[in-house]
Order: C-alpha cells, then structure tokens, then sequence
C-alpha cells in the first residue's frame, strides 16, 4: 500500500533527489504539488540567470553580431545536443525552429510529397488534437485521404491496428509515442517495421517522451520526429520546437514553407529558392534565440545524470501514483487510465471520474496542480528530474479529500 512513509523512504533512495532543489519554486509552500510537468516543465534556476543575463550580455553587447558568432547556428547545435543527450540521434539530423504544429505541418507535407501516387496518410483517432487536424488539412489540400485508426483512449495504437489500415497507398503513418491522454508508449521500433514493409513513411511525434522515455530513434531506424521543448525539456512557455529527420532522407524530403532562413545561401537574397543541405532546408524564417536560452540548462541536467536514470525515477513515480490509487475505495470509482505494464506507459498517470473537472478546479485554487482532460481525465504529470514523491503523494492526498466530500 502507497503511503507517506513509503513516498519518504522512496525520495530517500532517489538518486536524483537532489535535483529538485534546481528548480525554482521547489521551495514555495503556495505550490503543494506541481503535477503538470508535461505540459508545462518548471524553470531551472540555471535558466532565471541565463536568461537575466541574455539581454544585457549577449543582446544588448553583442547585438547583431551575435548571429554571427552563435545564433546562426543555434537551431543546429542545440538540436545535435538534443539528439545525443535525448534521441540517440547523431550528429546532423536535428534542427530547432518553429512551434510544433508548423514543423508538423512542413514535416507531414514533405514526406506525402516524397511518396508520390500513395494517396492515404495514417494517423489515429486519440492524437493530438494538432496532429489530427493537419493531417485532415493537408489530405484536403493535396487531395489525399486520412485513414483512421479507432484508438482505445485508455491504451494506443498497437501492431495489429496498424497493420490492418496500411497498404500499397499509404504514405505516411502519424503516431505519438506517448499517448497525450493515456501515457499509452508505443512500441517505436516495431510500428516503424510495419510500416517501412509497406513502403509508408514514418513521422513520431515525441512531445511526450522527450527527455522523459529514453529513444534510440538512429538505431529504431525512425524517418521523422518532431517533439515540443517547453514539457520534459522545460524550455518555458511557447519556447521552440525540435525535428529530427533521418540523414538519408533529408536530401529528398522538400518542406513547403521556403523561407531565405533555409535557403542554401541566405545572405545572397538571390532569386528562386534552392533548399540548404542538410537540416537547415527544414528551417524558414528567423528562429527565436530568445525562446532557446532555457531549454539549453536542460539538456545539459539531463546530459549530466543520463537518460536510464530518469527513466528509472519516472517508473517508480508512476508506480507509485497507480499503487495510491489503487488504495482508494473500490466504491469511489476511481479508474487507472494508463497501462499498468511499466514498459508500456510515458510519465504521467490518468485517472479517471465523472467528478474531475470541478475537483482540479478546486485542487488548483489549493496549489495542487495536475490537470484536466476532457470528458473525465485527470492528468497527474511527474518530471523525473522535479518531482518527488512525496510531492506526488501530497498531491494525491488532496485529491482524495475532495472526492471524500462528493
Ligand atoms: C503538446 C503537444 C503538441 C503541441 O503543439 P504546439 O504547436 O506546441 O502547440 C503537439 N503534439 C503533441 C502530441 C503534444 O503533446
């Protein structure tokens, strides 16, 4: 059974325990428990003085030399950092740009581009709200149909799914690594097999799994990701986006939005667009320099205790958060929304009940911050890096007291 002292004893034996001390706010008693990390990570210290000191010191001094002597190449370097502390992605294979409904966007219209005469782009019912609504408007704007799969919002797309919905005309198959509602973790390596087989490319959108489910997506031999960096990669709100696109493929994948910032020579101002090598032609316009800053002290946390150590503490946070709920009364119909296999779930837990969206309104008002996924989802999201479980626990403690009073 979950409880205080076994939370105590866990942070006790957390090897990362003391890395929630880096985090501003982590000493603030207004905020009990901070369980929306997956949507919105909290700020190193490290990035409250790097981004103090942007503005003087690399701004205001540098002006506009500092494209020359950093910024230039900043969507780059950061995203080989990225792709070797994150992705198992080697260098040359991912750029830091945009949101992630516009890399999505370019990213999906250049790959049903690279396969012409496939008419039909794959994506599930249970994807992000973005990613659905893309690819509805690009299968308008290209005349290409979507073909669904029906996904169990408490699970995801498995095997068999997939395979029953491709064929000869698919083009590209649109999955989320880890499930937004359920926490469902695809199996990458295999979903990507079947769909090769079929002669589809492949696009994972990583949002989820990004700095909190370790990736190998070189070795997985994955065509296309595309991740947020303000959730587990704490980059702050709207901060940009990343994609990775496999080395071979870059040179025949053609992204729509053609900006002189992914022009093979920007400073020519030439006539015509003639895409960069590499990664730059998937860049368009000016990226925000501003919004990379914090994300950088990040990467470099994570860089410092390694991916298997986050994701050991993500495992036993989420176990944790199942055990508690599963030590509530039978009779308050509380359900566990995410798969209980270890090896099959993100980092967040959904819980279910009728009751959710007024008890997180409530808990919110308390500083108790999980949040709320329509029609009765309650998404706790626990940060390996600054979460601890007895935060967990006393965030569970008040949701249990308002469903007492129900
Ligand atoms: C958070 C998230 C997004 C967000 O896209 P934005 O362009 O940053 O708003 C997209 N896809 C998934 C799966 C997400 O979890």
């Amino acid at each position: 059974m979950a409880s205080l002292a076994q939370a105590e004893e866990l942070d006790a034996h957390d090897p990362l325990r003391s890395k929630r001390d880096l985090f501003v706010g982590s000493d603030d008693p207004g905020i009990v428990a901070y369980l929306d990390g997956n949507s919105l990570g909290r700020p190193l210290r490290a990035s409250a003085a790097r981004l103090a000191e942007f503005v003087p010191a690399a701004w205001g001094a540098r002006l506009i030399r500092g494209w020359d002597e950093e910024w230039f190449d900043l969507p780059l370097t950061l995203g080989d950092r990225i792709g070797a502390v994150t992705l198992g992605a080697a260098p040359g294979q991912v750029a830091v740009g945009d949101s992630t409904t516009v890399l999505l966007y370019k990213l999906i219209r250049a790959a049903v581009d690279a396969r012409p005469g496939r008419r039909e782009i794959v994506v599930d019912t249970d994807n992000f709200p973005t990613d659905r609504y893309l690819v509805e408007a690009i299968a308008a704007e290209r005349n290409l149909v979507v073909r669904w799969i029906e996904s169990d919002t408490r699970g995801g797309v498995t095997a068999p799914e997939l395979e029953a919905v491709l064929g000869d005309d698919t083009a590209l198959v649109l999955l989320s690594h880890v499930a937004y509602r359920s926490g469902f973790l695809a199996d990458v390596p295999a979903l990507t097999r079947i769909a090769h087989a079929a002669g589809a490319l492949v696009l994972w959108d990583v949002c989820h799994s990004v700095a909190s489910v370790p990736m190998d997506l070189d070795g997985w031999g994955v065509d296309i990701a595309v991740g947020c960096t303000y959730k587990y990669l704490n980059g702050g709100p709207g901060s940009p986006a990343f994609v990775y696109v496999r080395r071979e493929l870059q040179e025949s994948l053609v992204q729509p939005i053609q900006g002189w910032m992914g022009h093979a020579a920007p400073f020519d101002m030439g006539p015509g667009y003639s895409p960069a090598p590499g990664m730059r032609r998937f860049l368009s316009g000016t990226p925000s320099i501003v919004g990379m800053q914090a994300l950088r002290d990040m990467v470099d946390l994570v860089d410092e205790v390694g991916m298997p150590a986050v994701r050991a503490k993500s495992e036993t946070l989420t176990r944790f958060a199942i055990d508690a709920v599963d030590g509530w009364p039978a009779s308050w119909a509380v359900d566990v929304a995410t798969p209980r296999q270890a090896e099959r779930r993100g980092s967040h837990v959904t819980i279910e009940h009728p009751a959710f969206k007024q008890i997180t309104a409530e808990l919110w008002r308390r500083g108790v911050i999980p949040d709320f996924r329509a029609p009765q989802g309650m998404r706790l999201g626990l940060s390996p890096l600054s979460t601890s479980h007895v935060e967990l626990w006393n965030g569970l403690e008040a949701v249990r007291e308002q469903l007492v009073r129900l």
